[in-house]
């Protein structure tokens, strides 16, 4: 008698010996999530199924313009399946022919177990790395705070009055970043740093405008842009 198929990842898997094949792969004998969003299950009780946390799985799909429904027999926990069929009976005789040899006995409680150490060791991880990303933003966040917090109240109002951007090009601009304090008219010609003459601006427009006044800054970069 043909072994009935299992399921790796969609894909039929004749016998127990690709499973375990793929298993020693460290492949995952399941059905594929998208899949598993489909499923409606229902427990199974008795027999071959008593004690395990095996369920009836259903999926309605279209083929050749036909509506379709395909069964299997999965475990709850894993989504390991050992029967699949068109028909509810078939897919759970598949699985007795499945559960119900030596072989089945032995094999699927260790594929089980298996799958869900694996499960329980990404999720083991996963949990670190979320709580590491967590923490960095934690950090980030009391840094950013450290340095908004020693910005000289004088910067910070100028910063402020421009809006947070630069007074030129209107970029946005960090309080804590490193835009410049811009004389409109400049110091050189005998431009005052009070606060009608101070404003934000990015480096590049700074470096860009040296010792013209905004005036004379604006219009050229308007001319530039027309
Ligand atoms: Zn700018």
């Amino acid at each position: 008698m043909m072994p009935s198929p299992l399921y790796l990842d969609g894909v039929r898997i004749e016998s127990f010996d690709e499973a375990v094949r793929a298993l020693r792969l460290r492949e995952v004998v399941e059905i594929s999530a998208p899949l598993v969003a489909r499923l409606r299950l229902k427990p199974i009780f008795g027999g071959v199924f008593a004690g395990g946390s095996w369920r009836l799985a259903s999926t309605h799909r279209v083929h050749d313009g036909l509506d379709r429904v395909d069964f299997f027999v999965v475990d709850a926990e894993t989504r390991f399946i050992v029967g699949y069929g068109t028909t509810k009976a078939e897919a759970l005789s598949a699985a007795r022919r499945m559960l119900d040899t030596p072989v089945g006995r032995a094999l699927i409680p260790m594929f089980i177990a298996r799958l869900r150490h694996e499960r329980h060791e990404a999720q083991v991880a996963e949990n670190r790395r979320r709580e590491a990303e967590i923490a960095e933003a934690r950090e980030r966040a009391r840094s950013r705070m450290k340095a908004v917090g020693s910005i000289p109240r004088r910067r910070r109002a100028i910063f402020e009055r421009s809006g947070g951007r630069c007074h030129y090009c209107a970029c946005e601009l960090q309080l804590e970043g490193r835009w410049h304090i811009e004389h409109k008219v400049p110091r050189a010609l005998g431009g005052r740093s009070v606060d009608d003459n101070l404003v934000a601006a990015c480096a590049p427009c700074n470096l860009k405008k040296r010792d013209q006044t905004d005036h004379e800054f604006q219009a050229r970069q308007d001319g530039d842009r027309t």
